[in-house]
């Protein structure tokens, strides 16, 4: 079995605020170990459950060099660097096609959350909604559905108590392993290091066996699929609806009409990528 790791930062064990997640800042090189070990522990209970699995890991936060490869498990190959439209067209799901099964490592609620822990969506200062058929996603409804057009489903998330109704308007079976009670936008109630990775390890053990006993769908919204996106300002949305394929539907809003989630997603990133005000340093 080949399961594929998406790994994120802000839903991190013992992650609550930027410094902690970004190059430069104080916390940050405890927040990569943090990441790498939340990562490991997913892939020790999924081998519980799947002895010979093999694993891809998709690092994907910020620049995509957060993962410390030297102390990442050695069944698990590891997609890194930006996620630039030109080299990881699929950002966060790199590297997923041909696996069986998703994990979501360190996920963090929608953008517009009230009291979401980090809640932002794929690029925070453009980004105010994304709409899936008109179903508001963030980054976990995204993900599930590029994971899903090739029926693939993501069998747990790991990350704060406020990604559950993301999870419930899936309605795919995922598991949920809760590692921090969100209070706010930067502040949680955390499990201890130890008790958050057997809480990971635990719901990758038995997302395995939900698979095995064809518990997990995978989600598939219906096709043609669209996908819209409300951007903070005008000025955002204009500049998004310059590539092809994306059509400025209301002021701050651009939508995409494609055959299939995947060309919706890889056609919407690169507008998001083209939306930013100049490149920035995490797409380099
Ligand atoms: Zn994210």
């Amino acid at each position: 079995m080949r399961i594929f790791i998406s790994a994120d930062m802000d839903g991190i064990t013992g992650i609550t605020h930027p410094d902690q997640m970004f190059e430069g800042r104080p916390g940050y090189a405890a927040g990569c170990e943090a990441m790498t070990a939340d990562v490991n522990a997913a892939i020790e209970g999924a081998l519980r459950a799947a002895p010979g699995a093999e694993f891809v890991v998709a690092d994907g936060h910020s620049q995509g060099r957060n993962l410390l490869i030297e102390k990442l498990h050695e069944t698990a190959a590891l997609v890194c660097g930006p996620m630039h439209e030109t080299s990881r067209p699929l950002s966060q799901a790199q590297g997923i096609e041909g696996c069986q099964l998703a994990f979501f490592v360190g996920y963090h609620a929608k953008a517009g959350t009230e009291g979401g822990l980090l809640a932002h969506t794929w690029a925070g200062p453009v980004i105010a909604d994304v709409r899936l058929n008109g179903l508001s996603v963030g980054e976990v409804g995204i993900n599930a559905a590029v994971a899903g057009h090739w029926d693939i489903p993501l069998g747990m998330i790991s990350g704060a108590h406020d990604l559950r109704p993301e999870l419930d308007a899936l309605n795919c079976g995922t598991l949920l392993a809760q590692t921090k009670q969100s209070y706010g936008r930067t502040a949680a109630l955390c499990l201890s290091a130890k008790k958050s990775r057997a809480v990971i390890a635990e719901a990758a053990e038995a997302a395995v066996r939900a698979l095995q006993q064809g518990r997990l769908e995978p989600f598939k919204p219906a096709l043609p699929v669209t996908m819209e996106v409300d951007t903070h300002r005008r000025e955002q949305a204009q500049k998004a609806a310059q590539v092809p394929g994306v059509k400025q539907t209301e002021e701050r809003t651009v939508s995409v009409t494609a055959e299939s989630t995947l060309q919706a997603a890889l056609t919407m990133w690169k507008a998001m990528c083209h939306a930013q005000d100049e490149a920035p340093n995490w797409l380099k």
